[in-house]
Protein backbone atom coordinates (compact mmCIF):
# COMPACT_ATOMS: atom_id res chain seq x y z
CA UNK A 1 0.00 0.00 0.00
CA UNK A 2 1.46 3.49 -1.05
CA UNK A 3 2.20 5.60 2.13
CA UNK A 4 2.32 9.16 2.05
CA UNK A 5 5.70 10.62 2.69
CA UNK A 6 4.68 12.50 5.81
CA UNK A 7 2.99 9.57 7.35
CA UNK A 8 4.52 8.48 10.41
CA UNK A 9 5.37 4.41 10.16
CA UNK A 10 3.13 2.13 12.41
CA UNK A 11 3.85 2.15 15.84
CA UNK A 12 6.28 -0.39 16.68
CA UNK A 13 4.91 -2.69 19.76
CA UNK A 14 8.74 -4.02 20.32
CA UNK A 15 10.89 -2.72 23.14
CA UNK A 16 13.48 -0.56 22.91
CA UNK A 17 16.76 -1.60 23.36
CA UNK A 18 18.49 -0.38 26.24
CA UNK A 19 21.46 2.56 26.69
CA UNK A 20 24.83 1.07 25.90
CA UNK A 21 27.03 4.24 25.59
CA UNK A 22 29.20 6.20 27.55
CA UNK A 23 29.93 9.64 27.24
CA UNK A 24 33.28 10.93 28.39
CA UNK A 25 33.48 14.62 28.80
CA UNK A 26 37.07 16.06 29.47
CA UNK A 27 38.59 19.43 28.11
CA UNK A 28 41.90 18.16 28.36
CA UNK A 29 43.30 15.45 26.24
CA UNK A 30 44.98 13.74 27.90
CA UNK A 31 42.66 12.87 30.77
CA UNK A 32 39.92 12.11 28.51
CA UNK A 33 41.79 9.51 26.40
CA UNK A 34 42.86 7.94 29.74
CA UNK A 35 39.02 7.84 30.60
CA UNK A 36 38.37 6.27 27.57
CA UNK A 37 40.56 3.55 27.65
CA UNK A 38 40.05 2.76 31.19
CA UNK A 39 36.30 1.85 29.90
CA UNK A 40 36.51 0.73 27.20
CA UNK A 41 39.11 -1.84 28.36
CA UNK A 42 36.45 -3.20 30.41
CA UNK A 43 34.64 -3.41 27.51
CA UNK A 44 31.60 -0.72 27.66
CA UNK A 45 31.23 1.50 24.37
CA UNK A 46 32.31 5.05 24.37
CA UNK A 47 32.10 8.56 22.78
CA UNK A 48 34.01 11.65 24.07
CA UNK A 49 32.90 15.46 24.04
CA UNK A 50 35.69 17.77 25.05
CA UNK A 51 33.22 20.41 26.38
CA UNK A 52 29.97 21.12 27.70
CA UNK A 53 28.35 22.49 24.65
CA UNK A 54 29.32 19.39 22.51
CA UNK A 55 28.16 16.94 25.36
CA UNK A 56 24.82 18.41 25.51
CA UNK A 57 24.58 18.44 21.70
CA UNK A 58 25.91 14.31 21.87
CA UNK A 59 22.92 13.15 24.50
CA UNK A 60 19.99 15.63 23.01
CA UNK A 61 20.48 14.04 19.75
CA UNK A 62 20.04 10.67 21.20
CA UNK A 63 19.39 10.52 25.18
CA UNK A 64 18.20 7.29 24.63
CA UNK A 65 21.47 5.52 23.81
CA UNK A 66 23.51 7.61 26.93
CA UNK A 67 24.13 5.04 29.44
CA UNK A 68 26.35 7.30 31.64
CA UNK A 69 28.07 10.29 31.62
CA UNK A 70 31.43 10.99 33.22
CA UNK A 71 31.70 14.44 33.30
CA UNK A 72 34.72 16.87 34.05
CA UNK A 73 33.57 19.84 36.58
CA UNK A 74 36.67 22.18 35.06
CA UNK A 75 36.20 23.16 31.85
CA UNK A 76 36.47 26.64 29.86
CA UNK A 77 33.02 28.23 28.73
CA UNK A 78 30.61 25.88 30.08
CA UNK A 79 31.77 24.27 33.52
CA UNK A 80 30.27 20.95 34.95
CA UNK A 81 28.03 21.96 37.04
CA UNK A 82 25.92 24.19 34.23
CA UNK A 83 26.00 21.19 32.09
CA UNK A 84 24.60 19.32 34.63
CA UNK A 85 22.00 22.02 35.04
CA UNK A 86 20.75 21.96 31.81
CA UNK A 87 20.72 17.88 31.44
CA UNK A 88 18.45 17.81 34.61
CA UNK A 89 16.16 20.59 33.11
CA UNK A 90 15.37 18.25 30.45
CA UNK A 91 12.79 15.20 31.11
CA UNK A 92 14.72 13.56 27.83
CA UNK A 93 17.98 13.66 29.75
CA UNK A 94 17.38 14.08 33.42
CA UNK A 95 17.21 10.14 33.90
CA UNK A 96 21.40 9.87 33.00
CA UNK A 97 23.92 8.97 35.80
CA UNK A 98 26.80 11.53 35.75
CA UNK A 99 29.84 11.03 37.59
CA UNK A 100 31.80 14.42 38.06
CA UNK A 101 35.44 14.03 37.89
CA UNK A 102 36.31 16.87 40.51
CA UNK A 103 40.37 17.89 41.19
CA UNK A 104 38.49 18.73 44.92
CA UNK A 105 36.05 15.86 45.43
CA UNK A 106 37.34 15.87 49.20
CA UNK A 107 36.19 19.14 49.35
CA UNK A 108 32.72 19.04 51.02
CA UNK A 109 31.19 21.99 49.31
CA UNK A 110 32.08 20.70 45.84
CA UNK A 111 30.74 17.60 46.41
CA UNK A 112 27.40 19.09 47.99
CA UNK A 113 27.13 21.07 44.92
CA UNK A 114 27.41 18.27 42.64
CA UNK A 115 24.71 16.71 44.42
CA UNK A 116 22.34 19.52 44.23
CA UNK A 117 22.99 19.89 40.67
CA UNK A 118 22.55 16.23 39.71
CA UNK A 119 25.43 14.78 40.15
CA UNK A 120 25.21 10.81 41.26
CA UNK A 121 28.47 9.98 41.89
CA UNK A 122 32.26 12.05 42.37
CA UNK A 123 35.66 11.13 41.75
CA UNK A 124 38.81 12.90 42.60
CA UNK A 125 41.62 13.64 39.88
CA UNK A 126 43.98 11.55 39.89
CA UNK A 127 41.17 8.55 40.55
CA UNK A 128 42.25 5.03 40.24
CA UNK A 129 40.98 3.26 37.01
CA UNK A 130 39.47 0.19 39.09
CA UNK A 131 37.29 2.60 40.96
CA UNK A 132 36.20 4.40 38.21
CA UNK A 133 35.27 1.42 36.28
CA UNK A 134 33.38 0.03 39.11
CA UNK A 135 31.86 3.25 39.73
CA UNK A 136 30.51 3.48 36.16
CA UNK A 137 29.47 -0.11 35.89
CA UNK A 138 27.40 0.29 38.79
CA UNK A 139 25.61 3.41 37.18
CA UNK A 140 25.02 1.10 34.07
CA UNK A 141 23.59 -1.10 35.90
CA UNK A 142 20.93 1.30 37.66
CA UNK A 143 20.35 3.09 34.25
CA UNK A 144 19.79 -0.49 32.89
CA UNK A 145 17.49 -1.16 35.25
CA UNK A 146 15.45 2.28 34.82
CA UNK A 147 15.12 2.21 31.23
CA UNK A 148 13.73 -2.17 31.44
CA UNK A 149 11.03 -0.34 33.72
CA UNK A 150 10.23 2.94 31.99
CA UNK A 151 10.18 1.03 28.96
CA UNK A 152 7.76 -2.06 30.08
CA UNK A 153 5.15 1.00 31.36
CA UNK A 154 5.59 2.77 27.84
CA UNK A 155 4.90 -0.19 26.22
CA UNK A 156 2.06 -1.69 28.62
CA UNK A 157 0.50 1.81 27.88
CA UNK A 158 0.69 1.32 24.35
CA UNK A 159 -0.50 -1.56 23.76
CA UNK A 160 -3.45 -0.36 26.12
CA UNK A 161 -4.33 2.33 23.65
CA UNK A 162 -3.54 0.37 20.56
CA UNK A 163 -5.82 -2.02 18.47
CA UNK A 164 -4.09 -5.43 17.68
CA UNK A 165 -5.39 -6.17 14.68
CA UNK A 166 -5.10 -2.82 13.06
CA UNK A 167 -2.37 -1.20 14.76
CA UNK A 168 -4.63 2.08 15.08
CA UNK A 169 -4.98 3.53 18.40
CA UNK A 170 -8.09 2.69 20.43
CA UNK A 171 -11.36 3.56 21.58
CA UNK A 172 -9.54 4.25 25.33
CA UNK A 173 -7.38 6.55 23.62
CA UNK A 174 -9.75 8.37 21.07
CA UNK A 175 -11.48 9.65 24.74
CA UNK A 176 -8.67 10.93 26.10
CA UNK A 177 -7.60 12.33 22.98
CA UNK A 178 -11.23 13.77 22.14
CA UNK A 179 -10.98 15.73 25.81
CA UNK A 180 -7.59 17.28 25.09
CA UNK A 181 -8.15 18.01 21.39
CA UNK A 182 -11.47 19.95 22.21
CA UNK A 183 -9.76 21.96 25.18
CA UNK A 184 -7.11 22.77 22.50
CA UNK A 185 -9.90 23.88 19.87
CA UNK A 186 -11.45 25.94 22.41
CA UNK A 187 -8.80 28.04 24.01
CA UNK A 188 -6.96 28.37 20.95
CA UNK A 189 -10.22 28.82 18.63
CA UNK A 190 -9.14 26.34 15.93
CA UNK A 191 -11.55 24.08 14.23
CA UNK A 192 -11.83 21.00 15.38
CA UNK A 193 -13.27 17.77 12.96
CA UNK A 194 -14.75 14.68 13.58
CA UNK A 195 -15.52 12.02 11.16
CA UNK A 196 -16.96 8.94 11.86
CA UNK A 197 -16.48 5.95 9.51
CA UNK A 198 -18.87 2.41 9.26
CA UNK A 199 -18.42 -0.17 7.41
CA UNK A 200 -21.60 -0.80 5.08
CA UNK A 201 -23.05 -4.49 5.33
CA UNK A 202 -19.82 -6.03 7.09
CA UNK A 203 -21.78 -8.86 8.77
CA UNK A 204 -22.59 -9.85 5.09
CA UNK A 205 -18.88 -10.19 4.45
CA UNK A 206 -18.47 -12.30 7.85
CA UNK A 207 -21.02 -14.48 6.85
CA UNK A 208 -20.37 -15.02 3.64
CA UNK A 209 -16.32 -15.42 3.81
CA UNK A 210 -15.81 -15.49 7.08
CA UNK A 211 -14.24 -13.55 10.14
CA UNK A 212 -10.50 -14.04 9.07
CA UNK A 213 -11.77 -12.22 5.98
CA UNK A 214 -13.58 -10.09 7.32
CA UNK A 215 -10.61 -9.11 9.33
CA UNK A 216 -8.98 -8.63 6.51
CA UNK A 217 -11.35 -5.71 5.53
CA UNK A 218 -11.03 -4.58 8.63
CA UNK A 219 -6.90 -4.11 8.03
CA UNK A 220 -7.65 -2.80 4.49
CA UNK A 221 -10.05 -0.17 5.84
CA UNK A 222 -7.64 0.74 8.19
CA UNK A 223 -4.62 0.87 5.87
CA UNK A 224 -7.08 3.11 3.54
CA UNK A 225 -7.57 5.46 6.26
CA UNK A 226 -4.02 5.88 7.20
CA UNK A 227 -2.69 6.43 3.76
CA UNK A 228 -4.50 9.62 3.13
CA UNK A 229 -4.44 11.16 6.49
CA UNK A 230 -2.35 14.56 7.46
CA UNK A 231 0.35 13.80 10.39
CA UNK A 232 -2.12 15.96 12.27
CA UNK A 233 -5.00 13.66 11.97
CA UNK A 234 -5.15 10.50 14.09
CA UNK A 235 -7.28 7.65 13.59
CA UNK A 236 -8.90 5.48 15.82
CA UNK A 237 -10.49 2.16 15.68
CA UNK A 238 -13.47 2.46 18.18
CA UNK A 239 -14.86 -1.58 18.30
CA UNK A 240 -16.25 -3.72 15.33
CA UNK A 241 -16.42 -1.74 12.00
CA UNK A 242 -16.38 1.68 13.33
CA UNK A 243 -13.63 4.11 12.60
CA UNK A 244 -13.26 7.63 13.81
CA UNK A 245 -10.54 10.45 12.78
CA UNK A 246 -9.91 13.63 14.50
CA UNK A 247 -8.80 16.23 12.24
CA UNK A 248 -6.79 18.87 14.03
CA UNK A 249 -7.33 22.32 12.79
CA UNK A 250 -9.48 20.99 10.31
CA UNK A 251 -13.60 22.67 9.03
CA UNK A 252 -15.79 20.64 7.72
CA UNK A 253 -15.54 21.14 4.42
CA UNK A 254 -11.90 19.88 4.65
CA UNK A 255 -13.25 17.17 6.98
CA UNK A 256 -15.05 15.95 4.44
CA UNK A 257 -12.70 16.29 1.67
CA UNK A 258 -10.85 13.91 3.80
CA UNK A 259 -13.09 11.23 4.12
CA UNK A 260 -13.77 11.47 0.41
CA UNK A 261 -10.13 10.73 -0.30
CA UNK A 262 -10.62 7.46 2.10
CA UNK A 263 -13.10 6.55 0.12
CA UNK A 264 -11.38 6.70 -2.99
CA UNK A 265 -8.56 5.12 -1.95
CA UNK A 266 -10.87 2.00 -0.81
CA UNK A 267 -12.78 1.96 -4.11
CA UNK A 268 -9.37 1.72 -6.15
CA UNK A 269 -8.80 -1.69 -4.05
CA UNK A 270 -11.42 -4.11 -4.21
CA UNK A 271 -11.32 -6.82 -2.51
CA UNK A 272 -10.66 -11.10 -4.15
CA UNK A 273 -11.51 -13.55 -1.10
CA UNK A 274 -10.47 -16.91 -0.83
CA UNK A 275 -13.66 -17.81 -2.65
CA UNK A 276 -12.50 -16.12 -5.51
CA UNK A 277 -15.14 -13.46 -5.43
CA UNK A 278 -13.80 -9.51 -5.58
CA UNK A 279 -16.08 -6.97 -3.72
CA UNK A 280 -15.56 -3.38 -3.31
CA UNK A 281 -16.23 -2.20 0.05
CA UNK A 282 -17.78 0.82 0.99
CA UNK A 283 -18.25 2.91 4.41
CA UNK A 284 -20.79 5.62 5.96
CA UNK A 285 -19.82 8.69 7.22
CA UNK A 286 -20.13 11.38 9.35
CA UNK A 287 -18.66 14.68 9.95
CA UNK A 288 -19.26 16.93 12.93
CA UNK A 289 -17.13 20.52 13.22
CA UNK A 290 -16.21 22.42 16.12
CA UNK A 291 -15.56 25.97 13.22
CA UNK A 292 -16.52 29.02 12.38
CA UNK A 293 -20.09 27.83 11.43
CA UNK A 294 -20.69 25.86 14.85
CA UNK A 295 -19.23 28.70 16.85
CA UNK A 296 -16.29 26.32 18.48
CA UNK A 297 -18.67 23.96 19.79
CA UNK A 298 -16.75 20.79 20.90
CA UNK A 299 -19.24 19.56 23.75
CA UNK A 300 -21.54 16.62 21.54
CA UNK A 301 -18.96 16.13 18.73
CA UNK A 302 -19.75 12.58 19.11
CA UNK A 303 -23.13 12.44 18.93
CA UNK A 304 -23.77 15.02 16.31
CA UNK A 305 -21.16 12.86 13.79
CA UNK A 306 -23.25 9.75 14.91
CA UNK A 307 -26.13 11.55 14.01
CA UNK A 308 -24.89 12.35 10.58
CA UNK A 309 -23.45 8.91 9.89
CA UNK A 310 -26.75 7.60 11.03
CA UNK A 311 -28.45 9.68 8.45
CA UNK A 312 -25.63 8.34 5.72
CA UNK A 313 -26.72 4.91 6.52
CA UNK A 314 -30.33 5.55 6.23
CA UNK A 315 -30.17 7.38 2.84
CA UNK A 316 -28.39 4.44 1.44
CA UNK A 317 -24.76 4.28 2.71
CA UNK A 318 -21.35 4.29 1.05
CA UNK A 319 -21.81 8.46 1.70
CA UNK A 320 -20.08 10.59 4.11
CA UNK A 321 -22.92 13.33 5.68
CA UNK A 322 -21.95 16.16 7.47
CA UNK A 323 -24.45 17.37 10.45
CA UNK A 324 -27.34 19.75 8.92
CA UNK A 325 -25.81 19.67 5.90
CA UNK A 326 -28.06 17.86 3.00
CA UNK A 327 -26.25 14.88 0.95
CA UNK A 328 -22.48 15.93 0.36
CA UNK A 329 -20.93 13.00 -0.70
CA UNK A 330 -22.73 9.88 -2.70
CA UNK A 331 -20.40 7.45 -3.90
CA UNK A 332 -21.48 5.53 -7.06
P1 LIG B 1 -24.44 -1.52 8.36
O1 LIG B 1 -24.24 -1.31 6.91
O2 LIG B 1 -25.78 -1.09 8.82
O3 LIG B 1 -23.36 -0.87 9.17
O4 LIG B 1 -24.37 -3.06 8.63
P2 LIG B 1 -23.18 -3.93 9.17
O5 LIG B 1 -23.40 -5.32 8.78
O6 LIG B 1 -21.91 -3.32 8.71
O7 LIG B 1 -23.26 -3.67 10.73
P3 LIG B 1 -23.60 -4.59 11.94
O8 LIG B 1 -23.40 -3.70 13.13
O9 LIG B 1 -24.92 -5.24 11.77
O10 LIG B 1 -22.50 -5.72 11.93
C1 LIG B 1 -21.22 -5.51 12.36
C2 LIG B 1 -20.52 -6.84 12.36
O11 LIG B 1 -19.13 -6.69 12.63
C3 LIG B 1 -21.04 -7.79 13.40
C4 LIG B 1 -19.80 -8.36 14.05
O12 LIG B 1 -19.82 -9.76 14.08
C5 LIG B 1 -18.68 -7.91 13.17
N1 LIG B 1 -17.43 -7.68 13.88
C6 LIG B 1 -17.21 -6.91 14.96
N2 LIG B 1 -15.90 -6.93 15.29
C7 LIG B 1 -15.27 -7.72 14.40
C8 LIG B 1 -13.91 -8.14 14.22
O13 LIG B 1 -12.99 -7.76 14.95
N3 LIG B 1 -13.63 -8.94 13.17
C9 LIG B 1 -14.60 -9.37 12.32
N4 LIG B 1 -14.26 -10.16 11.30
N5 LIG B 1 -15.89 -9.03 12.47
C10 LIG B 1 -16.22 -8.20 13.49
MG1 LIG C 1 -21.46 -1.38 9.52
MG1 LIG D 1 -21.83 -1.06 13.14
Amino acid sequence: MNQRPDTPPPSSLSLPPPPDTILVVDDDVATRLLTSRWLSRAGMKVVEAEDGQQALDIVRAQPELISVIVLDVMMPVMDGYEVLARLSSDPETAGIPVVLLTAHANDEEDVIRGIQHGAYDHLAKPYRGPVLVARVKALVEKRRREFNVYSRLRHAERQATTDPLTGLSNRRDFERALTRESAFAERHREPLSLLLIDIDHFKSVNDLFGHAEGDRVLQLVSECIQSTLRRSDHAYRLGGEEFAVLLRGTDSSAALAAGQRIQAALKAQPVIFTTGDERTITFSGGVAAADLDTEFVTRELVERADQALYAAKRSGRDRILHEERPLVSVGE
